[in-house]
């Protein structure tokens, strides 16, 4: 992925510096095959720029491409229009897509259980909060509106070490929920609570 440097990193549509990890989407290198994926290869952009461009439903092809080849070789666990859910034996984590917010989620595969029970009780119109292994997860209702908030988790003192430009209490994603999106992902009901 592009590297982000808060404060420094331009956006690869506006050219202005990002200045919050939420608001920033990181591409991997791509192929120069279209024009979008040429401009977005090992870039940064605005999450609200990349929504509102006119290309915007190339781009969110784009990153259903992305998201295929990331779990490569990974158990396909649900897939829809706008979802993918895969748990990567190997490396121990499942990763979760959500491709309309252009949106990528991962974290250790011993608590996907978990995260389907926020799933669930997020899309029934609950306000929910997990915290797993990596990350924490909420959603909640404010002045009417729901947001999805996704922060890092303080790492343990040994890892205090290995500095990063991320702060800490920084969300690393906020973003409007819309819990519709989110109802009736059948598949995550059946996942096991555990990877064999
Ligand atoms: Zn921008």
């Amino acid at each position: 992925m592009a590297l982000l440097v808060l404060g420094k990193t331009r956006c690869v549509l506006c050219g202005r510096s990002i200045e919050t990890a939420s608001e920033a989407v990181a591409f991997p290198p791509l192929g120069s095959a279209t024009d979008v994926s040429r401009q977005l290869s090992d870039a940064v952009a605005h999450r609200a720029h990349l929504l509102a461009d006119p290309r915007a439903a190339q781009i969110t092809e784009l990153w259903r491409e992305i998201a295929d080849n990331r779990v490569a070789g990974a158990r396909i666990l649900a897939r829809d229009d706008s979802r993918l859910l895969a748990i990567d034996d190997r490396a121990g984590v499942f990763r979760y897509f959500w491709f309309p917010r252009l949106i990528a989620l991962e974290d250790e595969s011993n608590s996907l259980r978990s995260f389907a029970d926020f799933l669930a009780r997020s899309a029934s119109g609950a306000d929910a909060a997990v915290e797993l292994v990596r990350f924490t997860y909420s959603v909640t209702t404010v002045d009417g509106r729901r947001r999805l908030v996704v922060g890092q988790r303080p790492p343990a003192p040994r890892d205090f070490a290995v500095t990063s430009a991320i702060s800490l209490s920084e969300p690393l994603i906020d973003e409007p929920f819309e819990d519709t999106e989110w109802a009736d992902f059948a598949a995550l009901e059946s996942t096991p609570s555990q990877s064999p």
